[in-house]
């Protein structure tokens, strides 16, 4: 397991996602920024709208996704 943040995934809070993949962890972010929003956060609406343009925008997106991969694959193992 491998720990990462809201913060270290574009979002604005310390938030701690623990999980196997990078896989895991971004849709763990992206679950994770819809309830805050859900609930009346708005902090977390400018990450969430950037989440939802990279689902829209694959090709664009994919620098952001590459990226995340690779911080989490730098991550120290829990
Ligand atoms: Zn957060």
């Amino acid at each position: 397991m491998k720990t990462m943040t809201c913060k270290q995934l574009g979002g604005p809070c310390d938030h701690q996602h623990r999980e196997q993949t990078a896989d895991q962890a971004i849709k763990a972010q992206d679950r994770h920024l819809k309830e805050m929003v859900a609930a009346g956060d708005t902090a977390h609406e400018p990450a969430l709208t950037e989440m939802k343009g990279r689902w829209k925008h694959p090709i664009s997106g994919m620098g952001w996704y590459r990226a995340a991969k690779r911080d989490f694959a730098a991550l120290p193992q829990d």
